[in-house]
């Protein structure tokens, strides 16, 4: 069972070969921010709602610096051992198999741990030595202390929306991190990552900017979730593929935020509003 489980986890962590830097657009100054925090050893933590572009920064960010990138999406049932590895049985012999952060820690890769606060709290167990000074990964079952190689960086995220103010992260752990918040971008920004992304004209691009930015001040209170640029991305590709602009807002957008008829009707009368 132990082995199926991290025959899953590791289909979870890919590894990203060496490619040219993924098409990121920058809101301020995340990329300088992370090129420092990996020329100081510093491990980060990115903290912004979902689909604001944390793991494009990620991704964009160890293309440039030339390091390999090992993601885990964390998980409720994610567990320490998940992480650093775990010993299998493969025909009467016992092996050890490093999970994907020891990967990284012997690699000299960026660990990007998406999501961190839906992991097991003994994962934290794991971290801190690795996020401080000492940048080492005690790996208990073997004994093994290990040092990580000098490209090696730790990065988190967050996303610190009410879902997840009783979870945190315990503020042992956020001190060793840098920290670094994201939104979503402004309107310029979004429009060029709207149209860049799915191939939209510019027109359409702002009108699906001026849609997120009226969703986004109706649902702010009352929805865990709000238009995202991800969101904005998707439609425009359904309206790329031919579907028309309406229902490719509501198929990716209103559908996408809320279950509930009442707050569907009030979403929809903003869609027909601004499309
Ligand atoms: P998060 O990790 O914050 O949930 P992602 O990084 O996966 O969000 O972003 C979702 C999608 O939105 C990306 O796949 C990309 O298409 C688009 N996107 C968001 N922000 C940017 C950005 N700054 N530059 C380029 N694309 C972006």
């Amino acid at each position: 069972m132990h082995s199926a489980r991290l025959l899953q986890d590791e289909a979870q962590a890919q590894s990203q070969a060496l490619a040219a830097p993924p098409y990121y657009a920058p809101q301020g100054e995340e990329c300088r921010l992370f090129e420092h925090a990996h020329a100081s050893r510093l491990p980060l933590l990115i903290k912004g709602p979902t689909g604001c572009g944390k793991t494009r920064l990620v991704e964009h960010m160890a293309a440039r610096l030339g390091r390999k990138l090992i993601t885990v999406s964390c998980h409720d049932d994610l567990s320490a051992a998940d992480l650093v590895g775990r010993h299998l049985i493969q025909g009467g012999d016992t092996r050890w198999l490093d999970g994907p952060l020891t990967r990284a820690v012997r690699e000299g890769a960026i660990c990007y741990l998406d999501e961190v606060v839906e992991a097991r709290k003994d994962t934290t167990v794991v971290l801190h030595p690795l996020a401080d000074d000492r940048r080492v990964l005690p790996i208990e079952r073997t004994g093994e202390l290990l040092q990580a190689a000098p490209g090696f960086m730790l990065v988190i995220s967050y996303n610190p929306g009410y879902q997840n103010l009783l979870k945190g992260l315990k503020p042992s752990t956020r001190q060793r991190f840098v920290a670094l918040g994201l939104d979503y971008p402004a309107p310029a920004v979004e429009q060029a990552i709207v149209a860049t992304e799915s191939g939209c004209s510019p027109a359409v691009a702002a009108q699906l900017v001026r849609l997120a930015q009226a969703l986004r001040r109706l649902t702010e209170q009352d929805l865990e979730e709000t238009a995202s640029t991800r969101l904005l991305v998707m439609a425009a590709r359904l309206h790329v593929a031919g579907l028309p602009l309406l229902a490719s807002c509501r198929a990716a957008i209103i559908d996408a935020l809320t279950d509930e008829a009442e707050t569907g009707a009030a979403l929809h009368e903003v869609l027909r509003a601004v499309i």
